[in-house]
C-alpha cells in the first residue's frame, strides 16, 4: 500500500480518517489507533529473562522479564523489551 510509512522496523501506519493506524508490516493485520499502545494487542510471550537461552542470560536476576511481541495475524515478531514483573509497557512514539 502507497499510504504505509514506517513505524518501526516491523510496523506501519496508514492514514484513517481522523488519524492513522499501525499495521503490521508483513501481513497488513491492524494493531489499533497510532495513540494507543499497540503492545496491548499483540501476542505476548513474557518469560525470565535467564530462561531466555545462552549462558550469558543464566545469571541474570529471575525478576528480569523478557517481554517478546509477536503480530496476531502471521505471527511475526515485531518487538522486544525488557522489563520487571509489574511493570509497564515500553511505549515508543514517533512523531512526524
Ligand atoms: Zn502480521
Amino acid at each position: 500500500m502507497s499510504d504505509r510509512r514506517p513505524y518501526s522496523a516491523t510496523i506501519d501506519r496508514v492514514a484513517v480518517p481522523g488519524g492513522e493506524d499501525l499495521v503490521c508490516r508483513s501481513c497488513g493485520h491492524g494493531l489499533g489507533s497510532a495513540d494507543a499502545v499497540w503492545k496491548e494487542v499483540a501476542r505476548l510471550d513474557e518469560r525470565p529473562l535467564c530462561e531466555a537461552g545462552g549462558s550469558v542470560f543464566e545469571a541474570t536476576d529471575p525478576k528480569l522479564l523478557l517481554r517478546r511481541f509477536y503480530c496476531p495475524g502471521c505471527g511475526a515478531a515485531l518487538d522486544t523489551e525488557t522489563a520487571l514483573e509489574g511493570e509497564p509497557f515500553l511505549v515508543d512514539r514517533v512523531r512526524g
